[in-house]
């Protein structure tokens, strides 16, 4: 089966592990992420001909390619159940394509309506697998429960993803009060028997914060296992099995575009991509490693625009840098965390630099890169930022101009693939989410609203679906997708709101696994 082991991007590991191990594991021993040994190569006909099978046969084939020590029969069990019918488009992620060469890859038609579902739609499948696998070879007693701190997107798309995965638990925090009524029903009306939801007094960073010193408490870990046989896992960005199901959007992209006639076989394309945490982009990355003809990566940033600046510089820098807040709240990141393996791949997999970089990073708030380094990446990158005002405008102008709604992350990325495209060479956008996950201020661009201010009385009145409602109405947009149109009227399941500190989380967990071994 499968002689592909992965790596650790700090060379800190004992020995590479296998794709089961890699998915279990999530971030490497070390401290560092997995990478897979070999990157395989895609011949052009090899990625055309995925255009006549179905998306979830695209995934099993570029899975496969990768190989995975899963058999065949698994591999193909887990892309059909994770792209199913629960999105609402049999093409999985259609492309709609607007003027000027943009089109739009739209990657938000999952159960959650953002991107994070074509990941996590697959993860939660790789690591049930995964881990009964490691459980037959012995080599892992416990069952998991995932506990993730997220911001808003992150959360629901978990939670939708792991519920009623055999095996496996899901606690999520989200700050209570700093997420949209949306958010907040999608995550509190969640549905499924292995799954809990909990606000927390305090910030994302305090969420955040809070989840990590319980991860870092080996006591806990210890007491989970005697008690429960669980151990805690994380389910965020950095796992290769996230990153790998979002390679194949991009590679599957470029075969749709040939087969409609929006690219002449062989002739390159622009990708352009809303960038936070570096997954998405980086996936466009290996897509074009892997022989997709993709000329250059746009990465697209909002006001918090560190990547942009590394890009632009050389040198990633946040010793002085504010976190900004927009209207694109899941782009607005200072660390990058998925970069790592985009800078071990710049220099050629070389573990000491990376090494030496991060503890700058840590120790000095920032690194600079060596001029080979900055060359290279130069070569595949382009950089620009958007700021907040021109987001919601963009909103508007692509409204009145072609009656296509987007979502203010997907804005900020129409906008830098506007000013960086050139002649002849067509650029996919990456569409994030659906507009209806942000109504306020896809509102608020509509009616020329600053970010800052209010929204009007007959808007800010509304629940999150009532306005949702009163856009599509105003705006003659149809389809407000299924998963967010209900959320008014699902039962609250889920209300309760804790401390931020290790005690208060660990004790939380405790209450959660007692009800679960019931
Ligand atoms: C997470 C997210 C992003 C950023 O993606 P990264 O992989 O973190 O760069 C962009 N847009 C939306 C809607 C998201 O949920």
């Amino acid at each position: 089966m499968s002689d592909n082991r992965y790596i650790d991007t700090r060379g800190a590991g004992e020995r590479p592990v296998s794709f089961t191990e890699a998915v279990v594991d999530g971030l490497a021993q070390g401290g560092g992420l997995y990478v897979p040994e070999k990157i395989p190569e895609l011949a052009l006909d090899e990625i055309c001909a995925l255009a006549e099978l179905p998306y979830a046969q695209r995934a099993a084939a570029i899975y496969r390619r990768f190989d995975v020590d899963l058999t065949d029969d698994q591999i193909a069990k887990i892309t059909e159940g994770a792209y199913g019918d629960q999105f609402d488009s049999a093409a999985i992620c259609p492309i709609t394509s607007l003027s000027g060469d943009i089109h739009m890859l739209e990657l938000w038609h999952g159960p959650t309506s953002a991107f994070k579902d074509m990941a996590l739609q697959c993860l939660p499948r790789f690591f049930s697998v995964s881990a009964a696998e490691l459980r037959d070879r012995g080599q892992l007693d416990d069952t998991h429960m995932i506990l993730v701190a997220t911001s808003g997107d992150t959360g629901k798309a978990a939670l939708e993803g792991f519920r009623d995965v055999e095996g496996i638990s899901i606690g999520v925090m989200y700050p209570d009060g700093g997420v949209s009524d949306i958010q907040f029903k999608q995550m509190a009306t969640q549905r499924g028997g292995n799954v809990t939801v909990w606000g927390v007094r305090g910030n994302f960073d305090d969420c955040q914060t809070g989840a990590k010193n319980v991860f870092n408490d080996d006591a806990f870990a210890a007491e989970l296992h005697d008690r429960y046989h669980v151990a805690l896992s994380s389910a965020n960005s950095i796992n290769w099995g996230r990153l790998m199901p979002q390679i194949v959007y991009y590679v599957s992209a470029y075969a749709e575009m040939v087969a409609n006639g929006k690219v002449e076989r062989g002739d390159v394309i622009d990708v352009c991509v809303p960038t936070g945490n570096f997954g998405n982009i980086l996936a466009a990355y290996y897509a074009r490693r892997m022989g997709t003809p993709i000329r250059r990566l746009l990465c697209a940033s909002n006001e918090n625009r560190v990547l942009t600046d590394f890009i632009n510089t050389g040198t990633y820098d946040i010793s002085e840098r504010q976190f900004v807040k927009t209207p694109s709240p899941s782009m607005d990141i200072l660390v990058s965390s998925n970069l790592e393996r985009q800078l071990f791949e710049l220099t050629d997999r070389n573990p000491q630099t990376i090494v030496q970089w991060m503890a700058d990073l840590r120790e000095k708030r920032g690194f600079k890169v060596d001029r080979d380094t900055f060359a290279k990446m130069r070569e595949l990158y382009a950089a620009d930022s958007v700021d907040n005002e021109t987001c919601l405008a963009t909103i508007k102008e692509v409204f009145d101009a072609e009656g296509y709604l987007m979502d203010p992350h997907t804005a900020v990325a129409y906008k830098v693939a506007e000013t960086l495209r050139e002649d002849g060479v067509p650029v996919v956008v990456a569409s994030t989410a659906h507009w209806a996950k942000f109504g306020n201020n896809v509102y608020k661009a509509l009616h020329g609203i600053a970010l800052a201010d209010p929204l009007p009385e007959e808007a800010a009145s509304l629940t999150g679906c009532a306005l949702n409602r009163l856009i599509a109405d105003e705006t003659g947009v149809e389809g407000i997708p299924a998963g967010l149109a209900e959320l008014d009227d699902l039962p609250i399941r889920f209300t309760e709101v804790i401390d931020g500190n290790k005690q208060a989380i660990s004790s939380a967990v405790r209450t959660f696994l007692e009800q679960q071994t019931k």
